[in-house]
């Protein structure tokens, strides 16, 4: 697949559920109205989705939400895609997870064919975790780091960078992700969904951190890519590799190679616009692929050619009004 700017569309992220068990305060209010159940496609629609997505040509599938690990039965579709990773049709298959389920579900991520994972996790500290998820468990979190390196899956923690929240614990978070032989990414918070709060409190631009963190830390770039938008340092002292993923300052869409499919089969071509192709509706015509594969080449002919998030105080509203669990981080 290709879009009209050249751009191969290769990677297909997958939000699973819009439903989470925490309530980060940057990404969702404390009250969030999700989907009625009903809406949403079955876990068969979605394997037959994916698929006609890799029979188009897509190498790479991120499953997220949401939290991809609350929804019902997921390991059936973990399970269905893997196939795709073990006939060579896929190169990879992934999940982004805040790690609250990952305990009981590690060892089969690995068995269905998972063997990379993100973890969502912004600090170390117990209490500020739980002001900042809201509803999360650190040590439920821990438990689950603990079993993915058990069962093989490598780790790479994401964390968004929020001024006077975690910035001055970016260091400790290095430390500690390298000392485990994971690879840490910051990101920059972007403004998707109403929020209770204001986001310019906690906006920090990554340029402003990379600065801090190279009076602690010798940063040298370097051309390590895995498929995704983050832009990669080797920090000398831990042999670690740190990411930047910087939606705000650099956007990164000349190289963008994805497309994102929300659990209602509505799919999204950038992350920060609102134009979208039902696919749902082509899905269910037929039990033949031809009318959905028609609607992925109609949709992939209007992908944009970018985003322009802008955040400052003269913006009060989201630049887009869905929230991130819509669309899939
Ligand atoms: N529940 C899973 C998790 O926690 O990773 C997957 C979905 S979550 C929406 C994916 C990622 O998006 C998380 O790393 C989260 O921190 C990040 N995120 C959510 N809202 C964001 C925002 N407004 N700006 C930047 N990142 C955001």
């Amino acid at each position: 697949m290709i879009d009209p700017f050249g751009r191969t569309v290769s990677y297909l992220r997958v939000s699973v559920t819009d439903r989470c068990d925490f309530r980060c305060t940057y990404c969702m209010a404390e009250n969030m109205t999700f989907l009625p159940k009903k809406d949403l496609l079955t876990l068969e629609e979605l394997n037959r989705l994916c698929s006609a997505f890799i029979s188009k040509g897509v190498r790479k599938i991120r499953l997220t939400g949401g939290e991809p690990l609350v929804r019902k039965n997921i390991m059936f579709l973990v399970r269905e895609l893997g196939r795709h990773v073990h006939s060579g049709a896929l190169d990879e298959l992934t999940v982004t997870t805040n790690g609250s389920q990952l305990a009981r579900h590690a060892d089969e991520l690995y068995d269905c064919g998972v063997r990379r994972i993100n973890v969502s996790l912004d600090t170390l500290d117990p209490a500020k975790f739980k002001a900042i998820t809201r509803w999360g468990d650190f040590s439920k979190v821990m438990e689950g780091i603990d079993a993915a390196q058990k069962a093989g899956l490598k780790i790479k923690l994401n964390a968004v960078a929020l001024k006077d929240l975690n910035a001055d614990e970016i260091p400790e978070m290095i430390r500690f992700a390298h000392g485990r032989g994971m690879d840490l990414t910051v990101i920059e918070t972007m403004p998707m969904g109403e929020i209770e709060e204001d986001r310019t409190d906690h906006y920090l631009p990554l340029s402003e951190l990379r600065a801090d963190l190279e009076g602690e830390f010798t940063l040298a770039d370097i051309p390590y890519k895995t498929g995704g938008p983050a832009r990669y340092v080797e920090v000398k002292e831990t042999g670690g590799r740190l990411g930047f993923i910087t939606p705000m300052t650099h956007n990164f869409c000349e190289s963008c190679n994805r497309v994102r499919l929300t659990c209602t089969g509505t799919l999204y071509m950038c992350l920060g616009q609102n134009d979208a192709a039902d696919l749902r509706t082509a899905l269910r015509a037929s039990e033949s692929d031809e009318y959905l594969y028609a609607a992925i080449d109609e949709a992939i002919s209007r992908k944009p050619k970018g985003h322009d998030f802008i955040i400052d105080r003269q913006h009060r509203k989201p630049a887009v009004a869905r929230h991130m669990s819509v669309t899939g981080g």
